[in-house]
């Protein structure tokens, strides 16, 4: 199933600008859901295979491996519109959640920036509330999958968390758990996760660096690498993801 939600932002000029969250849903054994969302929009003029083609290209390979499977839940992901001009289509898609859709969210995952950035991270919640996290990084240990998480240097952004500026933080709001993945290094610069490479600094919202001919030239492999860790990652998530007993 698909459909269209339509967000209207005014931007500082007054021009009104269009945007959509495109939605597909996969009914599971249980009609309880997660939710799995990538943003499909780029700062302008920048092509964004980093931010964010990466991530709605691994939700694409997760949906084609789903594809004949019978999953343990409803899965609905969202391609999320504007998030580039201030989490726009995350915020829209929340507010329009009733109160039971909220209650039968198991969790939501989110995929922002993962072929360029040094090293493969999955955040959460801070501590035990960070169950999502936690199992993932429980399935990158089994898989042998190079994927860690925030290392907290900087006591802003605790061990296992991040900041809130990616379709995550709308959810977190409403207090759905999540996991978001992302490639950065949080050893660089001011530890705040923003400077993705030691080579050549932060990729994202840069037109000659967030393209695929300089990622491929300037980091042979990565993009692959990348990919194919992130889908592995994804699929295990989905397929074994289990709610903690309260
Ligand atoms: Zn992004």
């Amino acid at each position: 199933m698909q459909k269209f939600k339509h967000l209207q932002q005014r931007t500082e000029a007054g021009e009104t600008i269009v945007s959509q969250n495109i939605i597909a849903k996969k009914i599971g054994e249980s009609d309880r859901q997660i939710i799995v969302g990538a943003h499909y929009d780029t700062v302008k003029g920048v092509q964004g295979v980093d931010d964010n083609g990466s991530g709605v290209g691994v939700i694409l390979e997760a949906i084609e491996s789903f594809q004949h499977k019978k999953m343990p839940y409803t899965l609905t992901f969202v391609f999320f519109g504007a998030e580039e001009i201030g989490t726009k289509g995350s915020e829209y898609y929340t507010s329009q959640m009733t109160p039971k859709e909220i209650q039968n969210t198991v969790a939501m995952v989110n995929l922002d920036s993962l072929i360029a950035g040094d090293k493969m991270y999955v955040y959460g919640d801070e501590g035990e509330d960070g169950w999502v996290r936690d199992q993932a990084l429980d399935l990158a240990k089994k898989k042998k999958l190079n994927v860690e998480t925030n290392p907290g240097l900087n006591p802003e952004y605790p061990k296992g968390s991040t900041g809130d500026w990616s379709d995550h933080a709308a959810f977190k709001k409403l207090g759905i758990p999540f996991a978001y993945f992302e490639a950065t290094n949080w050893a660089l610069c001011d530890q705040d996760g923003y400077v993705q490479t030691e080579k050549h600094g932060a990729i994202w919202h840069n037109p000659e660096k967030d393209s695929l001919n300089f990622i491929r030239s300037q980091f042979p492999g990565r993009m692959e690498e990348r990919l194919h860790t992130f889908s592995i990652l994804l699929i295990e998530l989905l397929t074994h993801i289990k709610e903690p007993k309260k």
